[in-house]
């Protein structure tokens, strides 16, 4: 059919320059070796730190959910969507994040692009991390409030920017708890003694953070003991919790207000039962299974040790996000071919995911992986960073 030929130039000029990208399916179920184009390969680029994917409990609380309920629900949860499960499990939720209210969305993606539309008018100001994640930045595109994005992780920047905006009606500032690509911590102590001195609320992004850091995986209001000082945590189900889903949590009146105004919550089918219940069973681990995080903890330590070991340029993270820093887009999504050659599915993130010149190839280890699992993924980080001249 004719009428994209104009997207299919830019692709092809893509292809020229080495930065398009194929789909890669998986034959397998998610875990620390999956298999591609027949093959098993280690994976290092899923967000499945705690391998809860395929826990055992989730699977059952899944397939009961299924059995009692169905498949799916069949409509919004503010007209008829709302299974008495949803609610449970957002005051569980709620509990375990040490908030008063929860409300889930249907993304961690979609919770970003509702809450800011929603809480923010143009007598408003958001005070944004220029690294924070690309759904906070189309939520912030749907506001009308003023936009003033700081440097990263600069609370030199951040004070000026409070300073600046003192005669708006109300300032968030915004900033990932973990930040995505370079999976460093964000200086949440200094933001929340800003935003306090200059009477602002904080919103913070744990979706990297949530069965990762904090006391049982609460994430990093909890691990800097922050709980009760920030207003607003957004967080996902996708990640650690291994299913699918955002949510956030926060006070009684702002689920309220959500529920009422939040376009995503508003206008989109709710989670399906086996959703839900397996997210609920997620937690039930998190408590109760206290393993996977120190698992978790102790691959992150040795494999992030053996890439800086090799030379590898590891930049600032200081979680289970280890960036392998390359810089030029081709280049990245080189050594992620050849590391698939060797056995090892780590993907190249390029321009626009990050800015130009700051490509890499992103690794991710869990929980699941055995010490030989990441051992032969150091050794085929040797090879190909060898064979293309990186190290
Ligand atoms: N926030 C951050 C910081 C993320 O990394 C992601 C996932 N890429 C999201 C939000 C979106 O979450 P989800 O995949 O649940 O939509």
């Amino acid at each position: 059919m004719k009428g994209f030929e104009y997207l299919q130039e830019e692709l092809d000029h893509m292809k020229e320059e080495g930065t398009f990208r194929k789909l890669v399916p998986l034959e397998s179920e998610q875990g620390s070796k999956v298999v591609i184009n027949g093959k098993e390969v280690i994976q290092l680029s899923s967000n499945n730190y705690l391998g809860l994917t395929s826990h055992p409990k989730m699977k059952e609380a899944a397939l009961k959910a299924v059995e009692e309920f169905g498949v799916g629900t069949g409509s919004v949860r503010t007209i008829a969507g709302t299974l008495s499960m949803h609610e449970e499990f957002e005051k569980k939720l709620a509990e375990f994040k040490h908030t008063e209210a929860c409300l889930v969305f249907q993304s961690g993606f979609s919770t970003n692009q509702g809450i800011l539309s929603a809480i923010l008018t143009d007598q408003d100001v958001v005070i944004s991390d220029e690294l924070n994640h690309a759904s906070i930045i189309d939520g912030i595109r749907l506001t009308k409030a003023k936009r003033r994005i700081y440097k990263h992780v600069d609370l030199e920047d951040l004070e000026a920017a409070l300073k600046e905006t003192q005669e708006f009606r109300k300032r968030i500032v915004v900033t990932d708890g973990v930040f995505s690509m370079d999976g460093n911590i964000a200086p949440l102590p200094g933001i929340v003694e800003l935003a306090e001195k200059y009477d602002a609320l904080v919103m913070v992004d744990d979706a990297h953070a949530s069965g990762v850091l904090g006391t049982n995986g609460r994430g990093t209001i909890d691990h800097f003991n922050l709980n009760g000082r920030v207003h607003i945590q957004v967080g996902t189900l996708s990640k650690a919790i291994g299913v699918l889903g955002g949510y956030i949590a926060s006070t009684q009146t702002l689920r309220d207000y959500l529920i009422h105004k939040g376009r995503p919550f508003l206008f989109s089918t709710s989670h399906p039962p086996a959703v839900i219940a397996a997210s609920s069973a997620a937690i039930d681990v998190l408590e109760e299974e206290p393993e996977h995080m120190e698992r978790l903890w102790e691959n992150t330590k040795f494999f992030k040790a053996g890439l800086k070991e090799l030379g590898f340029n590891t930049g600032v993270s200081e979680t289970p996000i280890t960036p392998v820093l390359v810089g030029d887009d081709a280049l990245a999504h080189k050594l992620s071919d050849t590391l698939l050659k060797y056995g090892v599915f780590a993907q190249g993130i390029a321009f626009p995911t990050v800015a130009k010149g700051k490509a890499r190839v992103r690794t991710i280890v869990t929980a699941q992986h055995t010490k030989e699992e990441l051992q032969a993924a150091l050794d085929a980080f040797e090879k190909a960073g060898k064979e293309l001249n990186i190290i």
